[in-house]
């Protein structure tokens, strides 16, 4: 058996998986949130049971040394060498990785020098990834990127119709990301139907907090809504997603906004929490739907109108699609989005969709259409932490 560790560190934030495998095992679980504020939270779990210490995270290294910490603690290991892999998700890999990379010091600079485009998150990546190091030094570590599994992308999905040397020298281009949910969620339902990934059409649906939908022919991701950063595609909780770039420039002007507050709006104050004016969480927003609130009804009009104008799309790039699948916390749990969308697409598409069933599916993996459906619909709870771990699992014992 061995022991490898799925790690998720964002600027604030750390959290981690750590499975026996090859069994997939999860033998204990947490997050370290608030680093850097006063008040940090430790929260792990091991056999369901849940613990939480209110403790000061003043940064990275103090969240590695508690997570290593309670594994002593907790029985879980007798000595640190115990883990052999760690398995880091960075956000950005650029056009440099298709593929999982074990992490030297040109892949490591590789990575630094991609923080420029993904100045929220890669930095955090390479922060906690130094930090286990220093702890691990022995074990084998991986950056496992969010954009690999979108390298597969064609040149005329991913340029953006603006002067070429943007892309050429500066990098600019779609990149997209939740690449490991994708590709997760994808080869499921691939193993659900028994068929070779190379014969299956699937739209996949990574409705979270961030939201990302790919279209995937054969296995291969050939469009994905979110673009150069995260910032792009559907609504989000606080994104905007797509939108046309001289809005930009017209409420900078109008409010004098400098380019760093208007990127803080556009990610930060967005999406639902924008349109809604009271929340980013798809729970609230229902619940003031219920009680006919319409800036609650609006904001899950345009969430639907976004994400079926992608998937309109993406059903026509495909050719022939056989599947949608939603994942993540909106597409595993909320069954009025999803009721939504599907009705929005009924016709267009020939779905035959068993809304009582729907209705009732939360967080479980599922067929929800009816055998005639022309498209079939399923839920398939993502697991980005195991593709993590598979993959530096695979590195680990070549
Ligand atoms: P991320 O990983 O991007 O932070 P998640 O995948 O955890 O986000 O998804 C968070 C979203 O999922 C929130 O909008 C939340 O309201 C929604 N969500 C989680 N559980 C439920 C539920 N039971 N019903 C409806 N929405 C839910």
């Amino acid at each position: 058996m061995t022991k490898i560790i799925s790690v998720n560190a964002g600027s604030s934030s750390l959290k981690f998986k750590l499975f026996e495998m090859p069994t997939e095992d999860v033998l204990i679980s947490g997050i370290a949130e608030r680093i850097g504020l006063a008040d940090g939270i430790f929260k792990i779990e091991i056999n369901g049971e849940k613990k939480v210490i209110n403790i000061p995270i003043p940064n990275h290294k103090v969240a590695v040394e508690l997570l290593m910490k309670s594994l002593i603690e907790n029985n879980i290991i007798k000595k640190f060498d115990e883990i052999e892999g760690v398995g880091h998700r960075v956000v950005q890999g650029g056009s440099h990785f298709d593929k999982t990379a074990v992490v030297t010091p040109e892949v490591e600079e590789i990575v630094e020098s991609l923080c420029n485009l993904a100045p929220l998150h890669n930095p955090a990546n390479l922060l906690c990834y130094r930090e286990f190091k220093n702890v691990l030094p022995t074990a084998l570590h991986t950056f496992v990127f969010d954009t690999a599994f979108h390298q597969t992308i064609e040149p005329e999905t991913y340029l953006y119709p603006v002067p070429y040397e943007w892309y050429s020298e500066h990098k600019v281009r779609k990149y997209g990301a939740h690449g490991t949910s994708h590709q997760f969620v994808s080869k499921r339902v691939a193993e659900i139907l028994n068929k070779p990934l190379e014969d299956v059409n699937t739209i996949t649906c990574h409705l979270g907090n961030g939201a990302s939908i790919s279209a995937i022919k054969g296995g291969k991701s050939i469009n994905t809504s979110m673009g150069f950063t995260p910032l792009g595609g559907v609504m989000m909780g606080t994104r905007c997603g797509d939108l046309d770039p001289s809005v930009v420039f017209y409420m900078q002007q109008k409010l004098g906004l400098t380019p760093q507050e208007t990127d803080f709006i556009l990610n930060k104050k967005s999406g639902m929490l924008g349109i809604s004016g009271f929340s980013s969480d798809a729970r609230d927003i229902q619940d003031k739907v219920d009680e006919n609130d319409e800036r609650a009804i609006l904001t899950q009009k345009i969430y639907v109108n976004r994400a079926i104008n992608i998937i309109g799309g993406y059903f026509v790039q495909l050719g022939r699609l056989d599947n949608i699948v939603f994942t993540a916390g909106i597409g595993e749990n909320d069954a009025t989005i999803r009721e939504l969308i599907l009705k929005s697409l009924e016709e267009a598409l020939g779905l035959e969709i068993d809304y009582e069933l729907n209705s009732k599916i939360r967080g479980k993996e599922i067929k929800i259409s009816k055998d005639n459906s022309k498209v079939a619909v399923y839920i398939i709870p993502t697991n980005e932490e195991l593709v993590i771990a598979y993959d530096t699992y695979s590195l680990l014992k070549k």
